[in-house]
């Protein structure tokens, strides 16, 4: 890719969507973001995602060389259609892909946000230069990128790699997929709160109440970390406790894949070494020895931009361009 080359990256939110002008290097130039809520039907928010795209490379100064979207739910890369999306109605079989192409006149790359952000991170963030990478996004729930010698692993429906719905405990808690005990129920940002709630409720005390107002409903992922910080041990236990069940999934991804880096990006990856010390230690711990000499576990450069940077760096990754 010429250094002068851009693309535009879309992150398809389900409240938000980002969209950004990306240069050769990840970095972002201009960006933009509006409310999905706003645009309840399909091919009216078809038609403003494109508005927006036209308006991004209209202000670019040298030449667009394709677009990449990323969304939050299974895809159908090849042809690019969204089989379903959990959260926002109304894109069950959509053919987002071809839907988009004929408005505009670069091509269009379309896959799941936590193989978008794999992307990301292998073109230009922490997985730079490895061939084997496993990427988690810890946010609402727990989206996952494999990437086998430096090509995203999709498996037969272009699909694969819904780490966050391995089973951690087969009596555990219900979750959003219709099974229940998923690792996304143990740290996924919903349920990890509900259950400090819920154990609060019960008579366990913790400073977190106090810093939330005395609101349960006040309570985030964000004010357990301060509480954390400050040495709360309940909430320093809530990390250790997420951190072993993600160490837990983690060893039996590291013993199917035996990857050269695991990258952890998202939200809760903020909460840094209360999180990342038991996710380490368990992974250890847990895995094949074999396979954790070497290994690398580390935070992900991207958090905030991460989907957009990701939707970017797909189009690159499909055009098989490297880098320069
Ligand atoms: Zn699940």
């Amino acid at each position: 890719m010429s250094k002068k080359n851009l693309i535009i990256g879309v992150d398809f939110g389900a409240t938000f969507i980002k969209a950004g002008l990306v240069d050769s290097r990840g970095a972002i130039i201009k960006k933009s973001v509006f409310s999905s809520a706003d645009y309840p039907k399909r091919e009216s928010l078809i038609q403003r995602i494109v508005a927006e795209v036209k308006a991004l490379a209209s202000s670019a100064h040298s030449r667009v060389i394709g677009l990449g979207i990323g969304v939050p739910g299974p895809v159908d890369c090849k042809k690019g259609i969204i089989y379903n999306l959990v959260n926002v109605k109304g894109w069950k079989m959509a053919p987002l892909k071809s839907e988009i192409e004929k408005k505009i006149s670069v091509p269009v790359f379309i896959d799941n946000d936590a193989n978008a952000a794999c992307a990301g991170e292998a073109m230009w963030g922490a997985g730079r230069g490895y061939s084997d990478i496993i990427c988690v996004t810890l946010g609402s729930g727990v989206g996952t990128g494999v990437m086998i010698e430096k090509k995203i692993f999709r498996g037969r429906g272009y699909s694969a790699a819904e780490i966050g719905h391995v089973c951690l405990d087969i009596d555990g808690p219900a979750c959003n997929c219709g099974a229940n005990g998923c690792i996304e129920t143990f740290i996924g940002n919903s349920y990890l709160v509900k259950s400090v709630v819920e154990k609060l409720k019960s008579g366990e005390k913790s400073s977190v109440l106090k810093l939330a107002g005395f609101d349960y409903s006040a309570i985030t992922p964000k004010l357990i970390n301060i509480a954390a910080k400050k040495g709360d041990k309940f909430c320093i236990n809530v990390w250790e406790t997420a951190g072993r069940y993600l160490g837990t999934a983690l060893a039996g991804v590291v013993n199917i894949f035996n990857p050269e880096i695991i990258i952890i990006g998202g939200g809760l990856s903020k909460t840094g070494a209360m999180l990342f010390n038991p996710v380490r230690k368990t992974i250890k711990r847990r895995s094949m020895k074999v396979f954790t000499k070497g290994l690398k576990v580390c935070r992900a450069r991207f958090v905030q931009d991460s989907g957009t940077v990701g939707a970017a760096a797909l189009v690159l990754h499909e055009l098989n361009i490297a880098e320069q």
